[in-house]
């Protein structure tokens, strides 16, 4: 086997190793909670739903094994059994090589890799969260979503594909430069235009019922300096159970969309907690912020694909005989993954302290942490959370702090008030 080949085997299996290793300490640590409800949840949680909560880890811990292993499975055929030059080749003698023809075989290849995955996704929503009592998604709406995703994906990504190609020809050298500020004026228009387009093709979008709920949040946005009009209901319930709220767009496209499951599961104090703390996340400028890290990451990403698109053994490694700019992009969107996944737990780190941020700022708003922690007690329970997560699990993968980091983070701030939450 040619060196590069090899030695992307090895850090393929590195990848699995860490991340299966990961995944076996968090069922360790959550089978060796699992005999009662732990001290720190006595009052957030029953014994029930707890063995609920703990069945519900395990049972999505074995797919995701089953997950790893299958898309480890698939990667080393596609890269090793020679299958890939074979099909790259027979596109190009069919469709051509133009930039075009190669995007539009990049996007097939991607969309014939995604879909050995959907058998997966649909025994997790159809199996899976069906019987945990999470799944209100119809065959029709989930397999209608696929069809949507798959339409917008093209649309949206063979040109952008075909512009990135272009690019190479029309500028030179240093094309991955320009390839990087197409890419992040890309970012900010789907910013900006996702939640106005594209979100509505999927959910429906609707302003704050009236009411004494809708005056408390609105008297909260004109408090805090957020546009009201950009608070919306979303009617998650189509789809699932399980409840969310998310901050997303920049500037006057900003939007804070709370799902109806949300609004009925919680008290409208707590409500008015989760909207503070969405509101914190737009006052503190975290959007631009994470902008800011992803595009110092897509340069990096960028310089790294045009040094290799460079280099010979990189294509000999996996069986094609002549280097092509149309290639290099097919092997580094096949191969990123080994180095991108290190990264994965920085920026976590970085998203978890906006969260504490943003949970800071919404007890100061409401002026009290209680209803902040009432509120994710709740959320956790009917959301059948991991409550003991091992620390490197939830360290590594773990957008959000667990339950017991922000409940003690919005009693230090409590304390600070000099009252008790
Ligand atoms: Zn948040």
């Amino acid at each position: 086997m040619h060196w590069f080949a090899t030695l992307f085997l090895v850090l393929m299996v590195v990848r699995w190793l860490v991340l299966n290793g990961l995944e076996r300490l968090n069922v360790a640590s959550v089978r060796a909670h699992a005999s009662s409800v732990p001290e720190a949840f006595r009052d957030t949680i029953d014994a029930a739903t707890y063995a609920k909560s703990v069945a519900y880890t395990l049972a999505k811990a074995r797919m995701t094994a089953i997950e790893l292993g299958w898309s480890m499975v698939v990667l080393v055929g596609v890269l090793y059994s020679g299958g890939l030059p074979a099909g790259w080749q027979a596109w190009t003698t069919w469709v051509g090589d133009g930039i075009w023809a190669s995007a539009a075989g990049l996007f097939a290849a991607v969309t014939l890799l995604s879909l050995t995955g959907l058998p997966l996704d649909w025994w997790v929503q159809f199996r899976l969260e069906e019987r945990f009592g999470f799944n209100t998604t119809t065959q029709a709406t989930w397999w209608m979503d696929r069809l949507k995703g798959l339409v917008l994906g093209a649309g949206i990504g063979i040109p952008l594909l075909a512009l990135l190609l272009g690019l190479v020809e029309w500028t030179g050298r240093w094309w991955w430069v320009w390839g990087w500020g197409v890419l992040v004026v890309f970012q900010l228009v789907m910013l900006v235009v996702a939640p106005v387009v594209i979100l509505p093709l999927f959910n429906k979008f609707q302003p704050l019922p009236e009411g004494p709920l809708k005056d408390r949040l609105l008297a909260l946005a004109a408090r805090t300096g957020f546009r009201a009009r950009a608070i919306e209901v979303m009617d998650g319930s189509r789809r699932s159970r399980h409840a969310n709220a998310f901050f997303t767009g920049l500037g006057r496209f900003r939007k804070i969309v709370l799902f109806d499951t949300l609004m009925n599961q919680l008290s409208e104090a707590e409500i008015e907690s989760v909207l503070a703390h969405e509101i914190g996340h737009f006052r503190l400028r975290h959007v631009p912020k994470l902008m800011a890290w992803s595009t110092l990451s897509t340069l990096a990403g960028f310089a790294c694909l045009a040094w290799l698109a460079e280099q010979s053994w990189f294509y000999a490694a996996f069986g094609f005989a002549t280097p092509a700019m149309p290639v290099a992009f097919l092997l580094f969107g096949l191969l990123s993954d080994v180095g991108t996944f290190w990264l994965t737990p920085l920026g976590n780190v970085l998203s978890r302290k906006f969260e504490y941020e943003a949970d800071a700022f919404a007890a100061t708003a409401v002026g009290d942490a209680a209803p902040g922690i009432t509120g994710l007690r709740k959320l956790h329970e009917k959301n059948l959370a991991n409550l003991t997560p091992h620390p490197w699990y939830s360290g590594f993968h773990y957008s959000h702090p667990t339950l017991v980091e922000r409940e003690g983070a919005l009693k230090a701030w409590a304390a600070t008030q000099g009252r008790t939450a």
